[in-house]
């Protein structure tokens, strides 16, 4: 939860406030606004034995491009969205984000690069029940001590695009459970993100309110521009990506 929490928020462990200014001059202009990554790998150390859940994943993705991972429970869906989004460290290989080659930035420009680069949405909403719609969808904007210039207005104006404009008061515990993803969405796309991580976003949903809810993520991503990645299981949220990517035995295929 803690990670699930700094990373809705963007600061890091330590509180640090560093410049994220990793922008590496000589990438490949292809490269320069969209996320690559090469031969990720992720081991797990489980009771001193080694547990291997991603072996040398590479992929490239443009900007505003949109890419479903898919594969069976247990195949590193997550993992490989959290190691995209830098929440959690991989045990080899290299991830670009518009330039910046991101384990390689010290980790306060690692947290600011987080919070202002990349947006998350997982199954659960992880809004904080005493705040209120507003102030949650607000809160990537306070990260490092500031409210960035002009941030309340944009929660207002996102929580309006996704049809929550008369319950900026609300507590997160006034709404249904579609409502409070759409929250989350507004909340992901705060800082104008690059990149959007969603990790089974409608994994908790019906179907309606789902399909309610990919709607909505789709015309959001599209007007925003930022690239998409969604792990699912659901065909549907799959199919309406531009690309798949199908993982099996730590490998990645494109399908
Ligand atoms: P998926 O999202 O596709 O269901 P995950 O990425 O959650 O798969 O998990 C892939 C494998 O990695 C599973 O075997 C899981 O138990 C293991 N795993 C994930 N996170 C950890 C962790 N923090 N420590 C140990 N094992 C983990
Ligand atoms: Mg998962």
């Amino acid at each position: 939860m803690d990670e699930v929490r700094s990373a809705a928020s963007g600061t890091s462990t330590d509180g640090s406030d560093t410049t994220a200014k990793g922008a590496d001059a000589a990438a490949a202009p292809e490269e320069a606004a969209g996320l690559t990554a090469r031969e990720v790998s992720k081991s797990f150390t489980l009771g001193g034995r080694e547990l291997p859940v991603l072996r040398g994943v590479s992929f490239r993705l443009q900007a505003a491009e949109t890419l479903a991972v898919v594969g069976p429970s247990g195949s590193g869906k997550s993992t490989l969205l959290h190691v995209l989004g830098t929440l959690e460290r991989p045990t080899a290989g290299t991830v670009t984000l518009a330039g910046s080659d991101l384990y390689s930035l010290p980790e306060g420009a690692l947290a600011r690069l987080r919070n202002e680069r990349i947006g998350f949405v997982f199954q659960d909403h992880y809004l904080l029940p005493q705040y209120s719609l507003l102030e949650n969808v607000l809160m990537p904007a306070l990260a490092f001590r500031r409210e960035r210039a002009g941030a309340r207005q944009r929660a207002a104006e996102l929580l309006a695009r996704v049809g929550l404009a008369d319950r900026l008061g609300h507590r997160p515990a006034e709404l249904s459970g579609g409502e409070r993803q759409r929250a989350a969405i507004a909340r992901a796309l705060l800082n104008r993100p690059a990149l959007l991580l969603c990790d089974e976003p409608t994994g908790s949903l019906d179907h309606a309110t789902a399909a309610a809810a990919t709607d909505l993520l789709f015309e959001l991503q599209r007007q925003e521009g930022a690239m998409l990645i969604v792990a699912t299981h659901s065909r549907e949220l799959a199919a309406r990506c531009a690309r798949r990517l199908q993982l099996r035995d730590g490998q990645c295929f494109e399908a």
